[in-house]
């Protein structure tokens, strides 16, 4: 087992990765900017590092400042959350080159699951279902019209390099595609600095549903069952919750078995998530996060089961400490992830929280790093805390819910709790009836009363 872990992050996922090592005896190093010094992670830490000045690129993303901090501190391993480094194949590479672990896979697998096309390809190889479209990249306007007259109108074109929902454009027919074509590899490119672009059926009214999956790296990987994430906003995750309201057991230990299997054959190490689009009982992979996610509590909930124990684990040459057989999904879990903005407006709102008051219970989590008197620096993500709640079934969980989310306390700060507190008491969420589309229309339709 490691000695000393550093971790390359900051905010809740900071903690919830300290809490893990220290529940394994295992030492802690924080790092952090200029911007973070007096942030929980750095308090909790047995040890902290300043790797720079605030902005990401110089600082949390700075691969040759953490390599220093682990030499510095002794640490003999890294983990890397969610974010920032998480899916940079060559950090790890450099990790290894070093003698330090990367909690986390093989370099080979997340520079595979960062490339759209190859994912999908690899998905296809191993029996994963795909949504139907171009085998590769498509560049010029007449295959992409064969492509799309293949598959069908709607279709969709996506970024090969793409991440955060953007690079993407519809064609609702064929006169649309040579626009959208067009359009997209101009955005890829700005964005991405890669203009290769592939075409996928557009899928309607899909809902967003994922399978966890934790693997040994030598030929043992199980499924953790599904968190049905379909309630975003701009493509980000607002709301997830697990089991999904649209599948039963059933169909659950079906893709559940199929993704397990792939990433047996596959050879996966550690913690994985496997995205997919469903529609009409049908399954279609989108891609792979080949690293802890920000919504896994909600696993956790229902199974049991320390995810970020596991990847420690693994990474450390430990086999798995379940078995398949051992998972049992036991009720039913939500989480919110509530934000440091405007809940109408979405505008961020860092700043100073002058009262802090989380609800606690039964059922109830909290992962936060905030704390009364915490300034919220501008310069990151604006996620403030994440609220869990567990229930042994959906509607013991919504229940306990609302009054958790009626317990919570911000002051100082704007929040998305206002956001949260609507939905728990909507028809259409109580009823499970929401495909990805669901909370955009929603706020468009003016269904939040807040001025
Ligand atoms: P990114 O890596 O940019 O997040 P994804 O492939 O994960 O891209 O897709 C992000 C979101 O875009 C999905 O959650 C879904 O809302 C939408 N989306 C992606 N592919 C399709 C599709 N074929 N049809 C309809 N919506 C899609």
């Amino acid at each position: 087992m490691f000695d000393k872990i550093l971790i390359a992050n900051r905010g809740e996922i900071a903690l919830r990765i300290l809490r893990a090592a220290k529940e394994l005896g295992i030492a802690t190093v924080a790092v952090h900017s200029t911007a973070d010094a007096d942030a929980m992670h750095v308090r909790l830490a047995d040890e902290s590092v300043c790797i720079g000045p605030p902005p990401a690129r110089d600082s949390y993303l700075n691969i040759p400042s953490i390599i220093a901090a682990c030499e510095i501190t002794g640490a003999d391993a890294v983990h890397p959350g969610y974010g920032f480094l998480s899916e940079n194949a060559r950090f790890a590479e450099v990790l290894n080159h070093h003698g330090i672990g990367f909690i986390g896979p093989k370099a080979e697998h997340i520079r595979v699951m960062g490339d759209k096309i190859e994912a999908k390809r690899t998905a296809k190889r191993l029996g994963i279902p795909c949504v139907p479209g171009s085998e590769g990249g498509v560049t010029d306007t007449d295959e992409a019209k064969r492509v799309a007259a293949d598959i069908g109108y709607p279709v969709l074109i996506k970024a090969a390099s793409g991440g955060g929902g953007r690079g993407m454009k519809v064609a609702r027919s064929e006169a649309d595609l040579e626009t959208a074509l067009m359009t997209a590899r101009t955005e890829a490119k700005a964005a991405f600095g890669d203009d290769a672009v592939y075409i996928e059926k557009y899928l309607e009214k899909p809902r967003h549903i994922e399978v966890q999956v934790l693997g040994d790296g030598r030929g043992n990987a199980i499924h953790l069952a599904e968190r049905d994430c379909s309630l975003q906003r701009r493509h980000q995750k607002v709301w997830e919750e697990g089991p999904s309201p649209a599948l039963n057991a059933e169909m659950r230990e079906q893709i559940g078995g199929t993704v397990a299997r792939a990433m047996q054959e596959l050879g996966y190490t550690g913690a994985g998530t496997i995205e997919f689009l469903y529609e009409d009982g049908q399954f279609y992979f989108i891609e792979m996060n080949t690293r802890i996610q920000v919504e896994h509590p909600v696993t956790e909930m229902i199974t049991g089961i320390d995810l970020v124990n596991e990847q420690i684990r693994v990474a450390a040459g430990a086999p798995l400490s379940v078995r398949q057989e051992d998972v049992r999904v036991e009720g039913h879990a939500i989480e919110c992830r509530i934000n440091a903005e405007h809940p109408a407006t979405f505008r961020p709102s860092p700043g100073t929280i002058t009262y802090f008051h989380p609800p606690g219970g039964l059922g109830v989590r909290v992962d936060s790093a905030a704390y009364q008197g915490y300034r919220i620096p501008p310069h990151y993500d604006s996620l403030m805390g994440k609220l869990i709640v567990h229930g042994r079934t959906r509607n013991e969980c919504l229940m306990r819910l609302r009054r958790a989310l009626d317990e919570f306390v911000v002051a100082g700060i704007d929040t998305t709790l206002p956001l949260f507190r609507t939905l728990v008491r909507n028809a259409d969420i109580q009823n499970g009836l929401y495909d990805i589309h669901w909370l955009e229309e929603f706020l468009k339709t003016g269904g939040l009363e807040i001025e």
